[in-house]
């Protein structure tokens, strides 16, 4: 089984062998490393040495690379800021669902009208995976991710309204999510929560946070290791035929 991991802040590098994948949407490096069963092909989300902001990442890019590479399932680490005070920082979180604020939408159907199905928003079977090897390393929150564009963070009454219906923010999950689902891959994500939303708290110093990703690395690698381990080699999801089933 090939599983694609997109990482983001705090989760930056992989070891194994880095290879530059041309994608119509632009060139990505990828890591691959034999990881027990599995062949695991790792992708910088922010490119390599952590250039794009929020904003401008290439998520076409990065999905179609992992799409030519041939990965069935995909694990998107993101960092978030909790929308929640019962969700402190250093806390796993594991969406269930997310909303989509995003203004760019990236899609891989520029013409004609195509709608995919998301009434399953990430892969129950990989989703279970991480929540599983999430549980088995400590506190875990599940819920939904709400998603904004950035590059800047939340105002207060942003949070204010955003914390009616959500559990965490941040600026990357949904376009992702929707274009692995446009290319029929299993995808679900695992969530380091960084720091409280604004108007939650003081604002956290900078080494605050970074202590924050410091401890919260190895135990996210963690994770990551013991799911792809617990992943069975065939899906016996419906995530491959979701795109179908959506599309009219
Ligand atoms: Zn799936």
């Amino acid at each position: 089984m090939r599983i694609g991991i997109i990482g983001g802040t705090g989760i930056y590098t992989y070891e194994g062998n880095m290879v530059s994948v041309d994608t119509a949407y632009g060139s990505v490096e990828v890591v691959h490393a034999v990881q027990g069963d599995h062949t695991v092909f790792f992708v910088p989300r922010h490119g390599a040495g952590h250039v794009l902001p929020p904003h401008r990442v290439n998520h076409r890019a990065n999905l179609q690379a992992l799409a030519d590479c041939h990965v069935d399932r995909v694990i998107g680490i993101t960092t978030v800021g909790s929308l929640r005070e019962d969700i402190a920082p250093g806390t796993l979180f594991v969406p269930a669902d997310f909303v989509d604020f995003t203004v760019s939408r990236p899609t891989f159907f520029d013409r004609g009208a195509v709608h995919v199905d998301m009434s399953q928003p990430f892969c129950p079977e990989v989703r279970q995976a991480v929540l599983a090897a999430a549980r088995a390393r400590g506190e875990v929150a599940e819920g939904v991710y709400a998603c904004t564009s950035g590059p800047r963070f939340e105002t207060p009454a942003e949070v204010a309204l955003l914390r009616r219906f959500a559990h965490v923010v941040g600026m990357t999950l949904a376009p992702e999510a929707t274009l692995a689902r446009e290319r029929g891959l299993c995808y679900a994500s695992l969530s380091v929560v960084s720091n409280l939303a604004a108007g939650l708290q003081e604002v956290l110093p900078a080494e605050e946070i970074a202590a924050i990703y410091d401890r919260m690395r190895p135990v996210a690698m963690d994770v990551l290791e013991e799911t792809i381990a617990s992943l069975p080699r065939e899906r016996a999801c419906g995530c491959r035929g979701a795109f179908e089933r959506g599309a009219l």
